[in-house]
């Protein structure tokens, strides 16, 4: 598992001192002979634009090799779209609603399958993919599961309403993974509608939408008039090419389960997003620990279709079993090795189910990216009352220094929550409670994500203990 560094300078032909250097970066304090953890030797190995296949547990463990498509074979993507928001405030009329805009299905009248995604082709000729459960239970479950398929969320606020509990967890959530967000501001057709207070409160979790001069596009929609869908339709468009998304269609597929059941005729479905090359009728495969091949595949339009293209959804049939969502669908060669990558897979979870190792700041630190000139130390704030967390998100936000910064995921007032230990295992932060602790569903959570959880009574102990493990990303050499 493990590889020294020097042993992985040489397989990538490097300088090992440029190897040490750059775990530095990356937040590791090693020597040329210390071992790292296969997860850190493949932030390494793509920080230095390599490929390499490991030969070490045999060929079949396909997960950890690195093979990335050459710039040149790169071709256009749709985007992939996630709606979030507070409930009620019109996600699932919103998602119906720009189904509706399908030219496709207008001209076919293609009957809806809710597959858990569907795809759209606008007026221009251009396609979006938007994933079909709302909501950011769905979007960080996959996080939590190293899935990133969402390009651009979409965060739905009602404007006859305000900014709700969930509509500000979506915002956290969305800022935790990086992903650009629009803001629609839904129910334009509601006399109450008043989107210029949304705009306002929004600017009170850094949202500055562009009607305020900001850079987060914002729109004014009605699922039921359907103004302004047009218009989120366009902006979407424009993110994704300020993206630039790009994939190898001709390739060998690759793939993620958005969601997956047994259905008493067919057997078990699966709906995937392809991620890099094409998917085709008869393609051998492995998905989590299940291997397979494609007898048929249905689009959201329940027309069978042949093939599927990077950012397509559709659902699969001729797979072993049932897997999770956030599993990859990875196209092999031969039925042999597909059933010997998916025994090795079975092997590896049996043995990880047995092992209990407690979240470290290793692994923590190995998650980050390694292109982060400036570390970040990423927390999730809980206090009693609004006062205790104002103090400590600013005690906090004074232990940053040029070379690591506190990142408050979030922050908030009372019990530790679900959402709070999602957003936490999702990002490798830990959670610090003051005067609060976790409900029974989040203590549930924590224990079986591994997450870190702290507790304190006294602000400065808080501060003494996080600043010391600042310190200690640093080594004792600093
Ligand atoms: P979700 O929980 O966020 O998915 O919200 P829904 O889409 O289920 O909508 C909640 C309620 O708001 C429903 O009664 C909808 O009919 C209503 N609603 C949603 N969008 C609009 C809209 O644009 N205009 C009006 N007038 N009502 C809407």
């Amino acid at each position: 598992e493990a590889i020294t560094v020097q042993e992985l300078a040489n397989r990538m032909a490097e300088k090992g001192a440029d190897l040490v250097k750059a775990l530095f970066k990356m937040g590791m304090m090693v020597t040329v002979n210390q071992t790292i953890d296969q997860d850190t030797a493949e932030l390494l190995v793509e920080e230095f634009g390599h490929t390499i296949n490991r030969v070490s547990e045999s060929d079949v463990d396909i997960d950890t090799a690195v093979d990335v498509d050459a710039p040149e074979t790169l071709k256009a993507r749709p985007p992939v779209v996630t709606i979030m928001g507070h409930v009620d405030h019109g996600k699932t009329s919103l998602l119906d609603a720009l189904r509706g805009t399908d030219v496709v299905r207008g001209e076919a009248g293609g009957i809806t399958q809710h597959i858990g995604a569907y795809q759209i082709k606008t007026k221009g000729g251009d396609l979006v993919t938007f994933l079909d459960t709302p909501g950011h239970e769905a979007f960080t479950e996959m996080r939590m599961r190293g899935a990133n398929v969402t390009d651009i969320v979409i965060l739905v606020v009602a404007g006859d309403d305000g900014l709700m509990p969930q509509t500000i967890e979506a915002i956290n959530h969305t800022k935790a993974a990086g992903v650009p967000m629009i803001v629609a501001i839904t129910k334009a057709d509601k006399p109450e509608y008043n989107p210029q207070k949304i705009r306002e409160r929004l600017l009170e979790h850094e949202i500055v939408v562009e009607a305020m001069s900001g850079d987060v596009q914002d729109v004014e929609v009605s699922a039921k008039s359907k103004a302004g869908l047009d218009e989120l339709i366009e902006k979407i468009l424009l993110q994704a090419e300020l993206l630039e998304l790009k994939a190898n269609p001709d390739r060998a597929a690759e793939a993620t389960v958005i969601e997956a059941k047994l259905d008493k005729g067919k057997g078990p479905l699966a709906t995937v997003l392809v991620n890099r090359g094409t998917l085709k009728v008869g393609d051998i495969l492995v998905v989590g620990t299940h291997s397979g091949r494609v007898r048929a595949m249905l689009d959201d339009k329940g027309r069978q279709v042949k093939t599927a293209l990077p950012s397509a959804p559709v659902e699969v049939l001729g797979i072993g079993g049932v897997p999770m969502a956030g599993d990859t669908l990875a196209v092999v060669e031969s039925e042999t090795r597909a059933r010997e990558v998916a025994a090795y897979r079975q092997e590896k979870a049996t043995a990880k189910r047995t092992t209990t190792a407690p979240a470290s700041l290793e692994n923590m630190f190995s998650a980050l990216s390694a292109k982060q000139a400036v570390i970040e130390y990423p927390v999730v704030v809980k206090s009693d009352v609004q006062g205790s967390t104002e103090a400590i998100v600013n005690a906090l936000n004074k232990l940053s220094n040029d070379e690591i910064k506190v990142k408050i995921l979030s922050s908030g007032v009372g019990a530790i929550t679900e959402s709070d230990v999602s957003l936490a295992a999702a990002s490798g932060a830990p959670i610090i409670g003051f005067h609060v602790r976790p409900n029974a569903k989040a203590r549930e959570m924590i224990e079986r994500n591994k997450v870190r959880m702290k507790y304190f009574d006294v602000i400065y102990h808080l501060t003494d203990e996080v600043a010391k493990e600042m310190a200690g990303i640093w080594g004792p050499e600093r």
